[in-house]
C-alpha cells in the first residue's frame, strides 16, 4: 500500500495526504516486522530486541513499539525512564532495558514501569542494590560492561569487585551482561575482535546471565557475536550500517516533500543567503518546502566549490544549489526539463536513488543523524500493522 502522490487529498489505496502537506513521511510498518523478522532469523538461536530509544530513531514509537511487538518482537532498548514509561504502556509485557542506566534518586520510577536498568558503574550497581533491600525483593537489572569503547560500562576493575563482592551481587537481579562494539562497522577492525575477547573475559567473572554484544551492524560479524540476544536498531528501520555487508533489510522510510515554484536562473545570479552559489549558465531552479527545520540539514548547503544534498524526482538526481534555510532548499531541475515538474508536484529526500546513507554521506554526518532529526512539521503517515 503505498500513498498515492501528486493526488493531494484524493483517496487511492492508500491513505489520505492533505492538500495542505509541504511534506510527508511515509513509515513502512509492514517492511519494518519483515526486517525485524529478517535479523530475527538470521541471528537465530539467539534473541533479536529491538531498540527503540529517541522514539523509535524519529520514527514514532507509538507507532513502532507495538508493531515490533506484532512481530514477535518481546526484549525493547530505550535510553531513558521517559522512554521506558511509554514503551511500557504500549508493550505492557514487554522486557524493557534502559541504556542510560539508573539516574541518582530515580530508582523507584524505574521499578514503577518495570523497567530494567542497565548499571554501568559500581555507583549505580550499589544504589539499585540499596533500593532492592529497602524493597525486600531482588530486582532484575542488565550491567554493562566497558569492552573498550570507554563511553558507559563497568571497566575491568569495578568487574573485580563486583565478582569479589557477593553481600552486593545477591541484592542484585542480574538478567543480562552487555558490552557495545565501537568499530563493528567496519568488520576488518582488529578492535571487534579485542572488545569480543575483553567481554567474554568479563563475563566469565560475572554470575551466569544473556549475553549481549552487538548492535545492527555487530550482528554482521557473525555468530561469535551473537551471544544470547542482539540489539538492532538502525538496520530495523532500514539503516545499512556495515560497510561491505549488507544487511538483510529494505527502507522503511520514505520522505517527500512539495516543489513550490520552478523557475528559470540566468547566468550569473546568485542563489540564496549568503549567494554561495552562482550560476554558469542558464538553470532551472525548483524551490521545495522543505529546510532544515524538517531535518534537512544545513550541511547540506552547496557552493560552486563544493556539491552538497540532493532530492530526487522521478529516478533522476536533483543537486541542492546554495544555501539550506530553514523553511526552503533550491535545486537544479535543469536534467529533469523533459520530465514536466510542476507546483505542487513531490520530490524524494528519503526515497528511491536517495537512501539514508546517501543522505547522511551529501550532509558530512550518517543515516542515522537524518533519521533522528526528521522533522515534526511534515504529515505522517503509516502503512502496514508490522505483524
Ligand atoms: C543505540 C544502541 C544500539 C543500537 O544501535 P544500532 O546501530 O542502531 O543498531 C545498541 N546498543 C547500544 C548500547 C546503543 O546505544
Amino acid at each position: 500500500m503505498s500513498p498515492e502522490f501528486n493526488q493531494p487529498g484524493r483517496r487511492m489505496s492508500g491513505p489520505v495526504i492533505p492538500a495542505e502537506a509541504t511534506g510527508v513521511i511515509v513509515v513502512d510498518l509492514a517492511q519494518l516486522g519483515a526486517n525485524w523478522r529478517a535479523l530475527r532469523d538470521l541471528v537465530a538461536p539467539a534473541e533479536c530486541a529491538a531498540v527503540v530509544k529517541a522514539d523509535a530513531y524519529g520514527l514514532g514509537a507509538g507507532e513502532v513499539i507495538p508493531a515490533l511487538w506484532r512481530a514477535g518482537c518481546r526484549t525493547f532498548f530505550i535510553a531513558t525512564i521517559g522512554e521506558a514509561r511509554q514503551a511500557r504502556a504500549l508493550a505492557p509485557e514487554a522486557t524493557l532495558y534502559v541504556l542510560d542506566g539508573l539516574l541518582p534518586a530515580t530508582a523507584a520510577q524505574l521499578a514503577q514501569v518495570s523497567a530494567r536498568p542497565v548499571l554501568s558503574s559500581l555507583p549505580e550497581v550499589r544504589e539499585w542494590a540499596e533500593f532492592a533491600r529497602q524493597e525486600a525483593r531482588r530486582l532484575p537489572c542488565g550491567l554493562h560492561i566497558d569492552s573498550g569503547l570507554n563511553r558507559l560500562g563497568l571497566v575491568t576493575a569495578d568487574v573485580a569487585a563486583l565478582a569479589e563482592d557477593a553481600d552486593l551481587m545477591a541484592h542484585l537481579d542480574t538478567r543480562l551482561v552487555m558490552s557495545h562494539l565501537a568499530s563493528a562497522d567496519d568488520p576488518d577492525d582488529p578492535k571487534n575482535r579485542e572488545q569480543l575477547a575483553a567481554f567474554s573475559a568479563a563475563r566469565a567473572r560475572l554470575p551466569a546471565a544473556a549475553a549481549a554484544l552487538s548492535a545492527s551492524d555487530g550482528l554482521m560479524l557473525g555468530s561469535d557475536f551473537h551471544f544470547d540476544l542482539v540489539r538492532p536498531g538502525y538496520a530495523l528501520y532500514g539503516g545499512q550500517p556495515s560497510k561491505g555487508r549488507t544487511m538483510p533489510v529494505a527502507p522503511v522510510v520514505t520522505v517527500r516533500a512539495r516543489v513550490l515554484q520552478v523557475r528559470e536562473v540566468p547566468p550569473g545570479e546568485t542563489i540564496g543567503y549568503s549567494a554561495t552559489y552562482r550560476t554558469e549558465t542558464r538553470r532551472l531552479v525548483a524551490t521545495i518546502a522543505a529546510g532544515y527545520a524538517d531535518g534537512f540539514a544545513r550541511s547540506s548547503s552547496a557552493s560552486n566549490a563544493h556539491p552538497g544534498g540532493a532530492v530526487g524526482y522521478k529516478g533522476r538526481l536533483a543537486p541542492v544549489l546554495g544555501r539550506v534555510s530553514m523553511d526552503l532548499i533550491t535545486v537544479d531541475v535543469t536534467d529533469c526539463q523533459d520530465l514536466g515538474m510542476a507546483r505542487g508536484d513531490w520530490v524524494d529526500l528519503i526515497g528511491p536513488g536517495i537512501t539514508l546513507e546517501d543522505a547522511g554521506h551529501r550532509a558530512d554526518t550518517i543515516g542515522y543523524e537524518v533519521l533522528t532529526r526528521l522533522g515534526r512539521r511534515f504529515h505522517r503517515i503509516y502503512t502496514g500493522s508490522g505483524g
